[in-house]
């Protein structure tokens, strides 16, 4: 079955592409791009014709920060309902990290992730195997026997790895193994019992503040580390200014340093808390003017490679309790499209850089076969509508749970339909 994509803007970065093409999708993969009139009759016989004038047309979205909850919290999100949740973002693939119940931190977890995923067939899942066993931080997980299980890195996201002689063979091993070590960076001494910016709104509400040196001190120390072993480290969701200059620095003495940023922190300050909303409470915290500026200029020049949602869904239980209380982290996924496009008006991306940070980019640094739209690529792609206009309205999202601060939040920018290698995942008519 051949459909045909007719119309539409194409942005493929990978292959500097943007302009009006249309594309044949033949089975699952890529069949032909043309620019307009110039499909011969053999490709679009009998295809399935989708009209995508007025509307971007890209490689399916990249989220290589996820939290699915399955196996163990499944009343939270479950891999198909995270996958569904996914298909309404744009998301194509998704990459999910460990701290699920078991710990994805050795072989059977890993395959029982993928077959799950695969048996509902929604997006392709890259699950990522834990640094150090249960995420103690105490002794290393089977990092090669992950990989032959199909991880795409290594991470103990949720919590940092605090032992730096830990960290240092971590780097050893996932550099023999050629994956990089994913860090949440934070220094636990100095974030004990925190749950927003340390600051003057948490000094204001009389909450207990996280300062951005416990970030910071982390990236620096794992750079040194990194200039020890060599190897590649990716720094989750960057949230301080300063953190964002240290990989600056790393990157331009050459090593491999890349972070990623999530849409929260460049949309939100910690002036969100006030009200005490749970729904504003995430690891790291939302920061203050300065760190959101840095950020901002990290995007323009590159700093940060990418765009992840580091999707944290929480039933109401988790967050409907005093904020010291409640859990860290929010839905992402289906608010990322919207959000990064406010980068776009503020002319801090351009239309394309935005793609190239939610595809090829993050494709590249995990090594991923996506990403991309040339002749005989897997068929993953996304329509948006960058203009549309609406509120964002929590009762729709297709994650099981609903913890966003962007409910009502007027926006523009809309996800028209998702597919999967070739097939249609999600449809807005549809919903
Ligand atoms: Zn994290």
């Amino acid at each position: 079955m051949k459909t045909l994509i007719k119309g539409g803007r194409l942005i493929d970065p990978a292959n500097d592409r943007d302009g009006l093409y249309d594309l044949v999708i033949d089975k699952r993969k890529v069949l032909a791009v043309e620019k307009p009139g110039k499909l011969s009759e053999k490709d679009v016989n009998g295809a399935e014709i989708i009209d995508a004038r007025g509307f971007i047309v890209a490689p399916g979205f990249i989220d290589m920060h996820v939290h699915f909850r399955e196996p163990g919290f499944e009343y939270k999100e479950t891999i198909e309902t995270g996958c569904q949740s996914a298909a309404a973002g744009g998301f194509t693939s998704v990459a999910t990290m460990p701290n699920t119940d078991p710990v994805n931190d050795n072989r059977s977890v890993t395959e029982f992730i993928l077959r799950k995923a695969r048996e509902k067939g929604i997006v392709n899942v890259f699950p990522i195997g834990a640094i150090s066993q249960g995420l103690k931080g105490e002794k290393l997980s089977e990092m090669g026997d992950l990989k032959d299980a199909g991880v795409v890195a290594y991470s103990d996201d949720g919590r940092p790895v605090m032992n730096s002689e830990l960290m240092r063979r971590a780097f050893e091993y996932s550099k023999m193994f050629g994956l990089p070590c994913i860090q949440h960076s934070e220094m636990l001494d100095l974030t004990e019992g925190g749950c927003m910016n340390e600051g003057l709104v948490s000094t204001e509400l009389g909450l207990k503040g996280m300062p951005t040196e416990a970030e910071d001190i982390m990236v620096y120390r794992d750079i040194a580390l990194l200039l020890k072993t060599g190897g590649r480290l990716h720094v989750a969701h960057i949230s301080s200014g300063n953190s964002v200059e240290l990989v600056r620095l790393a990157k331009a003495k050459g090593l491999q340093v890349t972070c990623e940023v999530a849409p929260h922190h460049f949309a939100l300050t910690e002036n969100a808390v006030k009200g005490y909303d749970t729904n504003a409470k995430m690891s790291p915290p939302l920061r203050i003017d300065s760190d959101l500026e840095a950020i901002k200029e990290g995007l323009r020049d590159d700093t940060i490679d990418i765009i992840a949602t580091d999707h944290a869904p929480h039933d109401v239980v988790d967050k409907q309790v005093e904020f010291n209380r409640a859990c860290f982290g929010i839905v992402g996924l289906e608010t990322a499209l919207p959000l990064s496009l406010r980068l776009v008006e503020e002319k801090i991306l351009s239309l394309g850089k935005m793609v190239e940070k939610l595809t090829s980019r993050p494709a590249e640094i995990f090594n991923l076969d996506r990403g991309a739209l040339r002749v005989g690529d897997i068929a993953d792609v996304v329509i948006f509508d960058p203009d549309a206009e609406y509120a964002i309205d929590i009762s729709k999202f297709k994650s099981r749970s609903k913890n966003s601060p962007f409910d009502g939040w007027n926006v523009k920018g809309k996800v028209i339909k998702t597919l999967v290698a070739g097939k249609t995942v999600f449809s807005a008519s549809s919903n």
